[in-house]
């Protein structure tokens, strides 16, 4: 479903990617962990193209992303297209960027109708199939500022699940709550995974990534340092940064 390969950012003289490559097969989970500035947002903005990359490729669901090759030329695609192509693709923030004028039920239909030109009825049956599912049935009437943080981060997932989405990109959904509420967001994601949606992760919440994750990936400076499955990453970490990093979180 996500293929990313061989991609390098930098800014200005920092380099922030340095070749990385990941593959993420469709409807798995894979959760990436590491410290700080370790290069994790700017990996997933690069897949969204919020940030663009110096080099390497990256494709979803078999596209390429920003490009089009022409007879194994490639052409930067222009800004609307590339628009087009960041629609597959949904984004879970830290801070859940609903829009405060609108209601609930307004944030998640906004989307389909102006973008996937969604007729207002279908969207808003939609929407309120998705608030039931996220938990917050009977909350569409309301104001973003009416409810908890770990209730908007959900709208903000229905919201993303609102335009049925290929993918979606998770940049440390809980950091911005009270511990309190992080276990209700947490449990609307797993449930999504178990939906069999294809999802990466960057989180702190290592009893997530490894109840949940088919794959988790450890970076630092820049790098993918090791990466493999749930189980064998936690247990068995094969290099010396994985199981510091793990010994001191854990
Ligand atoms: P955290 O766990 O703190 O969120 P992270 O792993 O997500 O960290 P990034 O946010 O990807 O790390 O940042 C990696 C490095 O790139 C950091 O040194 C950061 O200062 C730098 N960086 C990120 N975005 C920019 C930018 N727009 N301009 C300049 N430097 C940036
Ligand atoms: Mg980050």
């Amino acid at each position: 479903m996500l293929r990313i390969e061989n991609i390098t950012k930098s800014f200005a003289e920092h380099t922030v990617l340095r070749s990385v490559s990941l593959d993420v097969e469709a409807g798995s989970v894979t959760c990436v962990i590491g410290p700080s500035g370790a290069g994790k947002s700017t990996l997933i903005q690069c897949v969204n193209h919020l940030e663009r990359v110096d080099s390497g490729l990256i494709w979803v669901d078999g596209r390429l992303m920003g490009y089009e090759d022409k007879g194994g030329k490639l052409y930067e695609l222009p800004d609307r297209d590339i628009a087009r192509q960041r629609r597959d693709i949904g984004m879970v923030f830290q801070h859940f960027h609903l829009f405060p004028h609108m209601t609930v039920r307004e944030n998640i239909t906004v989307g389909p109708i102006r973008v996937r030109r969604a007729d207002r009825a279908t969207a808003t049956a939609r929407a309120d199939e998705l608030l039931d599912r996220v938990g917050l049935d009977g909350y569409g009437d309301r104001y973003p500022s009416k409810l908890s943080g770990g209730q908007q981060q959900r709208v903000a997932i229905a919201r993303t699940l609102a335009m049925d989405p290929k993918l979606v990109l998770f940049d440390e959904p809980t950091s911005a709550l009270d511990p309190e509420l992080v276990g209700e967001v947490l449990a609307v994601m797993k449930d999504l995974a178990l939906s069999g949606m294809t999802m990466v992760v960057v989180t702190h919440e290592l009893g997530f990534a490894r109840e949940v994750a088919d794959r988790v990936v450890f970076m630092a400076d820049g790098e993918i340092i090791e990466e493999g499955i749930t189980a064998e990453v936690f247990d068995d970490p094969k290099h010396e940064r994985t199981r510091s990093f793990l010994g001191r979180v854990l």
